[in-house]
């Protein structure tokens, strides 16, 4: 099959090359990949190992939308999606039988694989994936549609409910342009949520506004806790969702309103933050990391994101052969929603 391969590290390490088809292995399936959205991990990876379990020879791309071709002859009929099903994958697999996963903590497994991180993934002509964590596509949704969801809308709806959200509040997502916040933008708008937004520069505000963003603040020229004072009434929101780290972390606690949430998904900007303990204490704010989540939310944000009837927000879509030139939009930041490439 043609897969995009990393044989080593920095950029330029992955290279288009032909290698052996996978096989099922135990409990597994294949996916031949009709499309495959790119992550920021993809890049990170290609610089050095982030992720432990990591190896090369390396093969990226961890949201797998695609058609079942072949499951392994110890599958029983009933795990997983039937040879010709249009399936998405929840990269993401646990080992089962770990202290952690016995232990009802299976997200943070000692053994936790990921497809495109940890195992081979998707930016190839087939991958091999666990058949339970591969879920056959609701109605009519586009190949390219359900590689947006795999990473960036699964942290979005964990972070969701991580964060105690409930329908109708006032939330503030920062980063505009990434995957993450869009998905939290989908989910958000079909609750009736209010969705502000931090981005940087004049266009990714314009962006961000035509993307369905009720309120986005230009980071690099608006004082963030004041532009939220003045389209909240002076409140505050009630829940920050931010996986930009330490640059909007003590704007983001001052944006809170009293009582108000912060759920933390990622580290895009690093990872260490200075803290105001008065700005979180003395106002009965809460800080929450959102952690791992578990096999069977999965399908829960594939039917919440169906449901809300809205289109993923896609940057670009490109074909399989350019995705190193799509790699190298994401690298300068010259996107807004998810890049895609499809095979
Ligand atoms: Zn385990």
């Amino acid at each position: 099959m043609r897969a995009f391969v990393q044989r080593g590290f920095g950029v330029g390490a992955v290279a288009p090359e032909t290698v052996a088809d996978p096989t099922p292995g135990p409990g597994e399936l294949v996916v031949q990949v009709r499309a495959c959205a790119l992550n920021r991990l993809d890049l990170l990876q290609e610089i050095a190992p982030v992720v432990r379990g990591f190896s090369l020879p390396h093969i990226a791309g961890m949201d797998v939308a695609g058609v079942v071709v072949a499951r392994a002859a110890d599958l029983p009929d009933d795990v997983g999606p039937p040879i010709g099903a249009r399936v998405m994958v929840d990269p993401v697999s646990t080992c089962g039988i770990c202290a952690r996963c016995t232990t009802g903590n299976a997200p943070y497994c000692e053994d936790l694989r990921t497809v495109g991180s940890t195992r081979p993934g998707g930016f190839a002509e087939l991958v091999a994936a666990p058949a339970d964590r591969t879920y056959e596509l609701p109605g009519s949704m586009s190949f390219v549609d359900a590689a947006t969801m795999p990473v960036a809308a699964m942290t979005a709806y964990h972070a969701l409910e991580a964060g105690g959200h409930v329908p109708g509040e006032v939330v503030l997502v920062n980063g505009a342009a990434s995957g993450v916040s869009c998905a939290l933008l989908t989910l958000l708008l079909a609750d009736g949520s209010t969705v502000i937004t931090t981005t940087g520069g004049t266009e990714k505000v314009a962006r961000a506004l035509a993307a369905g963003y009720h309120h986005a603040i230009d980071r690099n020229a608006d004082d963030i806790p004041a532009a939220v004072a003045m389209v909240t009434g002076g409140r505050g929101v009630d829940l920050v969702v931010d996986h930009v780290g330490p640059a909007l972390f003590r704007e983001s606690i001052a944006s809170l309103a009293i009582g108000g949430r912060m759920v933390f998904c990622g580290t895009t900007t690093g990872p260490e933050a200075t803290l105001s303990l008065t700005d979180v204490y003395h106002w009965g704010r809460s800080l929450i990391g959102a952690g791992g989540y578990l096999a069977e939310d999965f399908p829960k944000m594939l039917a919440a994101m169906a449901a809300t009837g809205r289109a993923p927000v896609i940057d670009r879509v490109w074909p399989f052969d350019r995705l190193l030139d799509a790699q190298q939009c994401m690298r300068d930041g010259a996107f807004f929603g998810k890049i895609v490439v499809e095979l």
